[in-house]
């Protein structure tokens, strides 16, 4: 019998198998996870954090749904160690699981302060999102003045944090190690449009400082800031980015540059080795060039793109990336291929106090966009940037 392979058990992980499944009852199918949970949408985090989803919600599969899918999910197990050679890979358990495709869906892993006083927080997992509720808890007992929050990073999660802290009515300042919300993408319109809103619901921003020093005894009570200044803190929300672990990959040979490398079947170079989702670097149709993007909807269609390959009918994998966030209301939608440095012109569709429109080019074709405040072009947009080669 055909044995697949899974590492990671995430929505792109739980997505192949579903689909490989489906067009095969037969085949050996394993998810090996490395937390203790089956499949959770990650995207809900935030919202059971605010107590607007319960935690029931979070979850998009049962311990059940494996088991009626012939499904075996080896969860809390970590893969230390891929042997492309022999086909195996060796487990936490120190166990050898053999296998005749292996797909990689390992995600990526939170860039960590490494500093464990109580108050600093991390949002990947639904064991940080509980952390953190039961932070704010904590904070929310206290006098409203004692109150005060904390976010390191300009991007995606701290947008996140910011909404968190504000629903929760904790006074918060966002310190950044560059000079605005997503610095190497945004112009500096953008970048102003979005520390505006910051600091129109009273809130701080501090540019181009490194990681803060954190005080307090066992407990977070204030972050330090370069210039010595210490700004009061119960909690600090950090995020800064994911970082892909590399070195399984390198020492299993299995190439990878800012992500496992493949084509846009989702195929490695190794012959029956796969990867897909925020893990995989791999060759966009749609804006003609290798890319790695981390959002929900791409790992979850690379997912079933990549089952249906593995279970012998090859697809390839072809959708216009598309994230959408908010900043304290403010709407933030990033299209296709953003990177300034793989842009030959950027354009400025819209530049209002507060709105922002940005639209990269690639040899003459919209490759990507960003939009800011006014979201209302994101579908002609999308269809722009799909049909644009
Ligand atoms: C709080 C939060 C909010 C988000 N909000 C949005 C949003 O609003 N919109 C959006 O588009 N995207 C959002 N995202 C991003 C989106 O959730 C991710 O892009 C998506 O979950 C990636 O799925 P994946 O399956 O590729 O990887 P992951 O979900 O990271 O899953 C990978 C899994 O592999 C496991 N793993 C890693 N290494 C090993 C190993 N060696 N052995 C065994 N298991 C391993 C990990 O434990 C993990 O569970 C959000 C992410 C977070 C954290």
């Amino acid at each position: 019998m055909l044995n697949i392979l899974i590492i990671g058990g995430g929505i792109a992980g739980t997505a192949a198998a579903e689909e490989v499944r489906k067009r095969d009852p037969q085949v050996s199918i394993t998810i090996i996870e490395d937390e203790q949970h089956p499949c959770y949408s990650r995207v809900l985090l935030p919202h059971y954090v605010k107590a607007k989803v319960v935690r029931d919600k979070v979850f998009i599969r049962t311990p059940a749904w494996y088991v009626e899918n012939n499904i075996e999910l080896m969860s809390g197990v970590r893969v230390l160690e891929i042997d492309i050679e022999n086909r195996f890979v060796r487990t936490s358990e120190d166990r050898e699981l053999p296998f005749d495709k292996l797909l990689i869906t390992t995600g990526g892993e939170i860039s960590l302060l490494h500093d464990d006083l109580r108050g600093v927080s991390y949002l990947r997992t639904v064991d940080d999102a509980d952390h953190l509720k039961s932070l704010i808890s904590e904070v929310r007992t206290l006098k409203p003045q004692a109150r005060c929050g904390a976010i390191y990073g300009g991007g995606f999660m701290a947008c996140e944090y910011a909404n968190i802290f504000k629903h929760f009515e904790i006074p918060f300042s966002i310190i950044m190690r560059g000079q605005g919300f997503w610095s190497r993408i945004l112009s500096e319109h953008s970048q102003g449009v979005l520390a505006d809103q910051v600091k129109q619901h009273g809130a701080k921003i501090y540019f181009n400082e490194p990681m803060p020093v954190l005080l307090g005894e066992d407990e977070l009570a204030a972050v330090k800031l370069k210039n010595g200044a210490e700004l009061p803190a119960r909690i600090l929300g950090v995020g800064i980015g994911l970082e892909i672990d590399h070195k399984i990959f390198a020492e299993a040979k299995i190439p990878s540059e800012r992500g496992v490398l493949t084509n846009e079947y989702l195929e490695t170079t190794i012959s029956g080795v796969y990867a897909a989702g925020d893990v995989a670097e791999f060759t966009d149709t749609v804006v003609n060039r290798r890319v790695r993007y981390a959002n929900w909807m791409n790992a979850q269609m690379q997912g079933r793109a990549v089952g249906a390959t593995m279970a012998g009918e090859r697809r390839a994998f072809r959708l216009v990336s598309s994230y959408a966030t908010n900043l304290l209301g403010m709407h933030i939608v990033f299209l296709g291929d953003i990177n300034r440095d793989q842009t030959d012109e950027i354009r400025v569709g819209l530049a209002t106090e507060d709105a922002s429109q940005e639209l990269f080019f690639r040899d003459g074709k919209l490759v990507g966009a960003v939009l800011i405040g006014d979201v209302s072009q994101r579908a002609v947009l999308t269809q722009h940037i799909g049909k644009s080669l």
